[in-house]
């Protein structure tokens, strides 16, 4: 635990400032932490009387990535069928109704779903398109 001056501002101790305008420690990467600091001045990341709350966000944190990976084991390898597609966006579903999937997951699923599903529309159709026109005896024009 670093040596705080109890009811003093860690910025006023550096040299006049009331306030740091950023958090005094260091970051994982080396470089200054770039966060806003509490009037400890340490950011919530690194202020030792944050620490229970941190360690609650990264049990937190670490249960979303559990039930993420959980979710991307379901999913097959390779092109997912519309049916497979369907089981998958029900898990997601199911996954937000049980608390056990963030919403924000649910919804980036759920974007990249339509936007596969608009990917196969347009696929679909050039087949289609293709095989009448093979049918035809006209062959595709190129470009
Ligand atoms: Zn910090």
């Amino acid at each position: 635990m670093p040596t705080i001056v109890a009811g003093r501002p860690a910025g006023e101790a550096r040299g006049g400032r009331m306030m740091p305008e950023r958090c005094r420690a260091l970051a994982k990467s080396g470089k200054p932490c770039a966060a806003a600091p509490l009037p400890d001045g340490l950011c919530r990341w690194h202020s030792p009387t944050w620490e229970a709350k941190r360690r609650e966000w990264s049990a937190k944190g670490g249960a979303q990535r559990s039930n993420a990976n959980r979710v991307r084991k379901q999913i097959p390898d390779g092109l997912l069928t519309t049916a497979e597609l369907r089981g998958l966006m029900g898990l997601v579903l199911k996954g937000v109704i049980a608390g056990k999937l963030e919403p924000g997951v649910a919804t980036a699923a759920a974007n990249v779903a339509r936007a596969m599903i608009e990917i196969a529309k347009v696929v679909e159709v050039e087949e289609r398109i293709a095989e009448l026109e093979r049918a035809a005896g006209i062959g595709r024009r190129s470009g």
